[in-house]
């Protein structure tokens, strides 16, 4: 393996993501050493709260362009209050959340075999040229690699009927009725299921950044794309395997030190 060492820098919004745990997970699977940092985000140096405010994205149907942020805005960063499920959180561009992240990393730990893992309650999104709009996105890989919290809550969508029961309702109060009718169908803030969805994004993004690859085609392996939340339980939470390929393609990562 080119990666050495990994550094999960945790979210403490979002407490369900259990890092010692993780680092256990890791060790177990791969010849690497893990450090546990806090979260990223929290720094004394008072310049990354207006850079990160920088990474919004103001418009969802134009290609990412930079505004000026406001006092409130960079003023919101610093508190990293938890938004998931408020109607008014606001998005970034992934890739450039990515790029402000790596000017903040240390240069001596710009190193290809460390690799930086960030869990966030930020939402990161990708433009999409083929439909000309952003999409909410669970990981932005490579190094720095992103892990959005709420990302992985809107990314994969909840089952079609859901949305079909929300576009025939017309208050808040049945919107919410809808939501408990559909309880446990897909991920909501603060779910006990999030720690072990994380650990197949974490996956993900070190095959990502070992192989270039980090998707698989086969529900039956964890390191299946899911586009449905169903999909993530079933990959995630009940097989919790990976396919022949991919057994043999860890197999040999590990034999690679
Ligand atoms: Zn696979």
């Amino acid at each position: 393996m080119k990666t050495a060492k990994i550094i999960l820098y945790h979210e403490p919004t979002v407490q369900e993501i259990q890092l010692t745990e993780m680092q256990k997970f890791i060790t177990d699977m791969f010849p690497v050493e893990i450090e546990l940092r806090k979260n990223f985000f929290e720094s004394s140096d008072e310049k990354i709260y207006e850079e990160i405010a920088n990474a919004r994205i103001f418009d969802l149907k134009k290609q990412f362009s930079r505004h000026t942020p406001s006092i409130k805005d960079i003023h919101l960063e610093k508190e990293n209050r938890d938004l998931s499920g408020e109607e008014t959180m606001p998005l970034y561009d992934g890739f450039e959340l990515q790029r402000t992240i790596a000017k903040f990393i240390p240069t001596d730990e710009k190193t290809d075999n460390v690799l930086h893992v960030i869990f966030t309650n930020k939402t990161t999104c990708t433009f999409d040229d083929n439909d000309f709009r952003y999409h909410a996105r669970a990981l932005i890989g490579s190094n720095p690699t992103i892990i959005s919290t709420t990302g992985i809550l809107e990314a994969p969508a909840k089952p079609k009927q859901y949305y079909l029961d929300l576009v025939t309702c017309f208050s808040k109060e049945s919107a919410e009725e809808i939501r408990g009718k559909y309880k446990g169908e897909f991920l909501e803030p603060h779910d006990s299921r999030l720690h072990k969805i994380a650990e197949g994004y974490l996956l993900q993004c070190i095959m990502y950044y070992e192989t270039g690859e980090a998707f698989c085609e086969d529900r039956e392996c964890r390191l299946f794309n899911a586009h449905w939340q169903k999909d993530l339980f079933y990959s995630q939470i009940e097989k919790r395997k990976f396919c022949k390929k991919h057994s043999k393609i860890i197999d040999e990562l590990k034999d690679q030190v």
